[in-house]
């Protein structure tokens, strides 16, 4: 006799990014082909299911709720629980039921980030028979945007941008139909009632008739001139990539001397005449975050020089908007896509403003009129050898994205963030939500944005912050900004913040672990420029357990630019700045100046910096004397060494008693670079060299500290070169290493760090004496 299988009665919570991304026509989906009876709804907390059927179709829902879901959803959990006993039983059918507003706790996870065209979208897009064909703006709950249109939250479309267009009859039958794909896609439109594009001159003059604008558009681009096109969170700037005319007249344009610019493709295939594409990026280009993906580019690609110049590397990208898909298939080859802003300051984002800053710039406007809400940047991902990813900017795509902390702060708590490379963050109960890349606060214009980020962001919770986290740099513009707030406030540590941010992804706790937390600059506990630091975490205190070598930093801030200073301020230490003078071409006059300064500590900071240390290895080695833009003597000293990556000699660095308090240890690079001064071998070689010998001092220095983990952390990890190497000796020396992943080494993470920091209490590293 068949035994009838036990019926359970079960509900089902879902956390995540689950709402706005159609998880509950999928759900419905699912739950029907499995024969389920129940419901699902949105709440506070995310989608709430209730089933009634079998254990074993039940193990299959929740199983389908990890693989199968929609690819805009993020699945962090599924919890199980018995309805309450005064619960009404399920109906006979599966149904999706109303939301629940009725508990009024903050909704927190509902902002999805703005994601790249979906493959049903695209194919509706090119199908002639379809009611959008070649309308660029279409979209589903699986695509489109999302942040950069919400003006306020909850987010619905009369509370973002998209408020000024009406859906049609047709639209509107999509929107309320719970089975059908576009089921409260807030950015639903079409042709009859959608957004429409524009072609102007930089008058605002209507350059081609509406229907023929993408036409207009490609034959300008042929023609060799520059266009303003108006993107998912921003204006780019485009122009033909394999035209060396048009390209460095861009570079001219935008003052850009040789930072390389993004090249957004037609598709993989054509990409692949171009670049060598390995399968993580292909995998990261076509995902819905659709992020810039810098990778190899092939010898004799038909690229103009001016896009990279002498960069191996170029920044690819694929279209990830209709607008921009159906622009490159037009066209039929690669784009120059660069953000349309002068160097530092904020993405263009409206039309009128776009006009007025771009003046002499872009000679048309690709546009629309659906309003940007606020400025979301594409992201820039880099790939280590042993392809993991390393974000260089967390923005469209990834935030905000929510992220968990290991426990509640019992206050709603703003992160202010540092200074360049800024994001902000508010923190509320158990969830930190990190802005996308803001920029540097140098100027007026980031600044602005800094401060609508912040107001957005707190809106999020309905709820003011109480507190505010900034950086201990006194300087900081976000420091600032933290005073004339009126909150109570909280100064982290910049080192240490780069180290709980590493942690906080790794959920793992302030005890056992060694941060080697590597940048350019931040302020020390003790004045001082620090950037080359190990901080010892034990029992959730912060020790500087160890420096690299302090140097002077020769003209301060002029030293950033001018690498050649840096390895002077290196020579000075081992009594060799005559020689490098005369090795620099420095007349005896400027000679005798420079020894003044340094004698004397005038305008010549003591500083710990590895970022600089890597400045004026490269000078030293003859491959970049003056930094065009942040990082490209290091990223030159990477790809020297990467040309040599298979050598097995390393340069010498001492690990000794640290010479002057406020660490225990020095790690001291004289050895190094004397050994460097003397080496007959070519510079690629000794820059591999150099790196090798960094990876060693690390695994030196961890011993030491007697800790089973180390966090590599800072923007000197954004060196893919040295984050193999540190990542292979530590762990062949039995450590275990956290890396970061979903964010970035760099400063955009510090506004992540700041919050872990508040709930753990832990701001200051203890200087040893
Ligand atoms: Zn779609
Ligand atoms: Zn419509």
């Amino acid at each position: 006799m068949p035994t009838t299988p036990t019926l359970l009665d079960t509900l089902l919570r879902v956390r995540g990014t689950v709402q706005g991304v159609g998880f509950r026509p999928f759900v419905h989906r699912t739950a029907v082909r499995l024969g389920l009876r129940g419901w699902v709804r949105n709440d506070a907390e995310g989608v709430l299911l209730r089933v009634h059927g079998d254990a074993t179709q039940i193990a299959a829902l929740v199983d389908a709720l990890h693989h199968e879901a929609p690819p805009a959803a993020r699945v962090v959990a599924v919890e199980r629980s018995d309805p309450a006993a005064d619960e009404q039983p399920v109906g006979s059918h599966f149904t999706i039921s109303e939301s629940d507003a009725s508990r009024g706790t903050a909704p927190t996870a509902t902002t999805p980030p703005d994601l790249a065209l979906c493959a049903d979208c695209e194919r509706e897009l090119l199908d002639p028979t379809d009611r959008r064909h070649l309308y660029p703006f279409i979209n589903c709950t699986q695509c489109g945007p999302r942040y950069s249109l919400i003006e306020q939250l909850p987010y619905d479309r009369p509370r973002t941008t998209m408020r000024a267009f009406r859906m049609c009859p047709a639209c509107a039958r999509e929107y309320h139909d719970p089975l059908d794909r576009r089921f409260h896609a807030e950015p639903n439109a079409c042709p009859a009632c959608g957004p429409q594009l524009s072609l102007t001159d930089s008058a605002g003059q209507i350059v081609a008739d509406s229907h023929d604008v993408l036409n207009a558009a490609v034959a300008a681009l042929r023609d060799g001139r520059i266009l303003a096109v108006k993107g998912l969170g921003g204006f780019h700037l485009m122009c033909d990539a394999a035209n060396e005319v048009s390209v460095a007249e861009l570079r001219n344009r935008k003052h850009r001397e040789e930072k390389p610019l993004a090249v957004m493709f037609p598709d993989l295939a054509t990409l692949r005449d171009y670049a060598d594409v390995p399968p993580v990026a292909e995998k990261l280009l076509t995902s819905p975050e659709a992020p810039i993906v810098l990778i190899r580019r092939l010898e004799n690609s038909r690229l103009a020089y001016s896009v990279a110049p002498s960069n191996p590397w170029i920044g690819a990208l694929l279209p990830y908007t209709p607008l921009h898909a159906l622009l490159l298939r037009a066209f039929q080859g690669p784009l120059v896509a660069t953000s349309a802003n002068l160097s530092e300051e904020p993405l263009c984002t409206d039309n009128t403003e776009a006009r007025e800053r771009l003046a002499g710039i872009a000679d048309l406007h690709l546009s629309h009129d659906r309003v940007i809400a606020r400025p979301v940047d594409d992201s820039v991902i880099r790939l280590s050898r042993t392809s993991q990813t390393i974000l260089l900017r967390r923005a469209r795509g990834y935030a905000p994205a929510p992220l968990r902390l290991p426990g509640a702060l019992h206050e709603t708590t703003l992160c202010v963030g540092a200074q360049m490379k800024n994001t902000v963050s508010v923190a509320a109960g158990d969830q930190v939500v990190l802005s996308p890349h803001i920029g540097d606060l140098g100027n007026a214009a980031t600044q602005a944005v800094f401060e609508r980020t912040i107001a957005t962001l707190s809106e999020l919770y309905e709820a003011r912050p109480l507190v505010v986290v900034h950086d201990k740099h006194p300087d900081y513009a976000s420091t600032h900004f933290a005073g004339r707030t009126g909150l109570p406030q909280l100064a982290v540590q910049h080192h240490l913040a780069h180290v709980l941010a590493c942690l906080l992804e790794h959920e793992q706790p302030a005890d056992g672990v060694l941060g080697i937390s590597w940048d350019g600059t931040g302020y020390g506990e003790d004045g001082t420029v620090w950037g080359g630091e190990f901080i010892l975490l034990e029992k959730n205190r912060a020790t500087r357990f160890a420096r690299l070598r302090p140097f002077r930093l020769l003209g301060g801030d002029a030293a950033v630019k001018d690498a050649r200073r840096v390895a002077l301020g290196l020579g000075h230490e081992m009594d060799l700045l005559g020689p490098l003078c005369a090795r620099f071409r420095f007349s005896p006059i400027e000679h005798s100046t420079l020894q003044q300064m340094l004698a004397r500590g005038l305008n010549s900071p003591l500083c710990s910096s590895a970022g600089r240390l890597f400045d004026g290895v490269s000078a030293l080695l003859g491959l970049c004397l003056r930094n065009s833009f942040e990082g490209q003597a290091p990223l030159r000293l990477e790809a020297a060494a990467t040309r040599a990556a298979g050598t097995r000699t390393v340069l010498p660095f001492d690990v000794v008693r640290a010479a002057s308090p406020g660490a225990y240890l020095d790690v001291d690079w004289a050895p190094a670079i004397s050994q460097l001064l003397r080496d007959p071998r070519g510079p690629d070689e000794l820059a591999a060299d150099f790196h090798r010998g960094l990876a060693r001092a690390m695994v030196a220095v961890a011993t030491e500290a007697g800790v089973g983990t180390v966090a590599l952390t800072g923007g000197c990890f954004q060196n893919a070169l040295l984050h193999d190497l540190a990542t292979e000796a530590l762990g062949n020396a039995g450590f275990k290493v956290l890396t970061h992943r979903r964010l970035s080494p760099n400063d955009n993470s510090i506004a992540a760090g700041q919050a872990l920091a508040a709930l753990w209490g832990l701001t200051s590293v203890d200087l040893p004496t």
